[in-house]
């Protein structure tokens, strides 16, 4: 597929050109489900309910829309269109993503959450203001102060509205909505349609069009043959990860599916760059292009296919041993036409996903889509995968000496052995046929992100194990620890543009407090600002610790969190 057929192909479901080719240019080659079905609609001025889960697309699925609604409009002072969203962390998300998609209009976005001086968000808004995307608190906090004004908003939308009920943010979004204008357009995505969902939605909602990700159920019986496992890592250390699940599966040839073409790209170069022969394949190359890269893998001069789903339409590569999802599909279908690629015929195959935590609920729509469980296993730690590559290097040494003629070394062997002793040489030798397959690259541990059982079982009491927890800008986050009591979100007032890293936290805690390291819940490194998860009895402490010292040389202040 070319870049005028990826335009057409968003344009088909009404959006502008610009914006259709502002899309092409961020590497996006098709819709997804979700977008697919609520684009239209919503277009066409519908309220929706849709159920989508993060990882679906879902953010562009309102964000397109907004903006060609938009696109020709007078702009005022006043939003035309107002998102709530669950956390500080998606707000930035999806305010990021409206500024990107709407780079040709030039859509004033905002960004409205706790945590952030409210001086600032109110110049911002006194200036004039198209979009604003708000925690439900900080909205109202800015309404009752009577700087934010709802009377000019077309359109509201609700993201991840199941979890800002869960987050207590219900009152919030009744009063809100209360102000905003009655005919209005209003949007609901959810992860989860429970009945408080269904509440609102009667309550606010103008004969809304349910809209599900179309599910793809197999007939029992009928599943391929594939082992199909998946690994849960934070996005910091999605190609660490890759790595090493490579070198344990040692593929004879794997296709691995990326999103867009710049990740394409990217993932292409970084494994070319640590010692695999990968190759890259997305709807920006032409067809020559293309063949010679088929070539080289069917030659066996590449043992990596990295490819978007478009790109890899058709593909037929007979010696395909693994998938493998960078990223976790959009939608159940799109997993399950990914993976039909091995485990063909009587052969097996195995087909592996790295998903981010926030992505877990998606993988659990996948499994209860396919009826097939999706084993979680644990990435390989950096000793496992030393002692899998020494019985490899120990392998390779006896066959030698079991097979192969090796007096042409034995001059060699004499001469060294006038000055080293023979236990010497024979060392020196391993360690270089060691060093030779697997370089001397040092391995640092990844963290291990624990499958939080109340995702699997679709448990989502209390703010344990959400999933709404997402990379911030500075995008550095880690889940170390093992299943706690309640946590308390702190607030603290520094982040990576002070050089701030999550062990930096970890280690500030573990060094001035009563709190081992493997207590402290997940971390979030922001640009300006982080904040930490600790168990709530701790959270006094913590405080009183932090505030009183230095992090990475920096006075910080520390704070409940209570966004
Ligand atoms: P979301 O479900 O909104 O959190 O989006 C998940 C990810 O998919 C984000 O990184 C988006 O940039 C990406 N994405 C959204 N739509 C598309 C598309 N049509 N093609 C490729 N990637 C997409």
């Amino acid at each position: 597929m070319d870049a005028t057929e990826t335009v057409n192909e968003f344009a088909q479901l009404g959006l502008r050109t610009e914006l259709a080719e502002s899309l092409t240019q961020l590497g996006y080659e098709a819709p997804t489900p979700i977008q697919r079905s609520a684009i239209p609609q919503m277009l066409a001025g519908k309220d929706l309910l849709c159920q989508a889960a993060t990882g679906t697309g879902k953010t562009a699925a309102f964000a397109l829309p907004l903006l060609n609604q938009r696109a020709e409009w007078e702009r005022g002072k006043k939003p035309t269109a107002l998102v709530l969203a669950p956390t500080r962390e998606l707000c930035m998300q999806v305010a990021e993503a409206v500024h990107r998609y709407g780079r040709p209009f030039g859509m004033r976005t905002l960004p409205v959450y706790g945590g952030q001086p409210i001086g600032r968000q109110i110049s911002a808004l006194k200036r004039g203001v198209d979009i604003v995307v708000a925690t439900p608190g900080r909205a109202l906090d800015l309404l009752q102060r009577g700087t934010l004004s709802l009377s000019e908003v077309q359109t509201v939308v609700l993201d991840e509205a199941d979890e800002m009920l869960d987050m207590g943010f219900a009152e919030d979004i009744e009063a809100i909505l209360e102000q905003a204008p009655s005919e209005r357009q209003t949007v609901m995505f959810s992860a989860t349609m429970p009945k408080r969902i269904l509440r609102i939605a009667k309550a606010h909602l103008r004969d809304p069009l349910r809209i599900e990700i179309p599910r793809e159920v197999q007939d029992e019986g009928e599943g391929p043959k594939i082992q199909q496992t998946a690994y849960i890592v934070s996005r910091a250390h999605k190609v660490a990860a890759l790595g090493r699940i490579l070198d344990v599966e040692a593929p004879t040839a794997a296709l691995v599916f990326c999103r867009t073409r710049d990740e394409v790209d990217q993932l292409a170069e970084t494994l070319n760059g640590r010692g695999y022969r990968a190759e890259g394949l997305h709807g920006g190359m032409d067809q020559a292009q293309r063949d010679r890269v088929m070539g080289r893998l069917r030659s066996g001069n590449a043992e990596l296919l990295v490819a978007t789903d478009v790109a890899a339409r058709g593909l037929d590569i007979d010696h395909l041993t693994h998938v493998i999802n960078f990223d976790v599909p959009a939608a159940p279908e799109s997993y399950v036409h990914r993976i039909g690629r091995v485990g063909r015929g009587d052969r097996r195959g195995v087909a592996i996903t790295i998903a981010e935590p926030r992505e877990q609920r998606l993988l659990r729509t996948i499994e209860r889509s396919i009826r097939q469980r999706i084993d979680i296993a644990k990435v390989p730690t950096s000793a496992e995968l030393r002692e899998r590559r020494l019985t490899a290097t120990r392998n390779n040494l006896a066959r030698i000496c079991l097979d192969e003629d090796l007096d042409d070394y034995r001059g060699l062997l004499g001469s060294l052995t006038v000055d080293f002793n023979i236990d010497q040489v024979t060392l020196a030798a391993i360690k270089m046929a060691h060093l030779a397959t697997v370089g001397e690259a040092g391995e640092a541990d990844i963290p291990q992100v624990e499958f939080s059982s109340s995702e699997r079982h679709g448990d989502r009491g209390g703010n344990r194990g959400k999933s709404s927890t997402r990379g911030g800008r500075a995008g550095q986050k880690i889940r170390p620890g093992s299943s706690r009591g309640k946590m308390q979100r702190l607030f603290i007032s520094a982040g990576a543009e002070a050089g701030i890293r999550p062990q930096d936290v970890v280690g500030a805690i573990a060094n001035e407090t009563t709190l081992a390291g493997s207590d402290v819940g997940v971390i979030d490194i922001s640009a300006r600002f982080s904040t930490v998860e600790v168990p709530a009895d701790s959270a006094k402490e913590v405080i009183a610790a932090l505030s009183a010292t230095r992090i990475k040389g920096k006075k910080v202040k520390a704070r409940r969190d209570r966004h």
